[in-house]
C-alpha cells in the first residue's frame, strides 16, 4: 500500500494527523506522508485505510 496527499485539495484539518500519527505529519501547515512513496508498513495499513475514509476533502489517495 502507498499513500499519497493531494496537497490542492488538503485542508490541513489535521484528521489524518491524529488517525495515524505514524504516517502522517502537519509540520508548518503543510500535511506529509511520513514515509513518502514508501510501502506502509503492514500494521499501519488500516488505520491509513481509515484515515482516507475520513479525510474530508478526499486528498488522500491509496495504492
Ligand atoms: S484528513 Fe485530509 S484534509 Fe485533513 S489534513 Fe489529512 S489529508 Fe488534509
Amino acid at each position: 500500500m502507498i499513500v499519497r496527499i493531494d496537497e490542492d485539495l488538503c485542508s490541513q484539518c489535521g484528521s489524518c494527523t491524529e488517525i495515524c500519527p505514524e504516517i502522517f505529519l502537519m509540520e508548518d501547515d503543510k500535511v506529509f506522508v511520513k514515509i513518502g512513496e514508501k510501502p506502509v508498513p503492514r500494521q499501519y495499513e488500516e488505520a491509513c485505510r481509515e484515515a482516507a475514509d475520513a479525510c474530508p476533502t478526499e486528498a488522500i489517495a491509496i495504492d
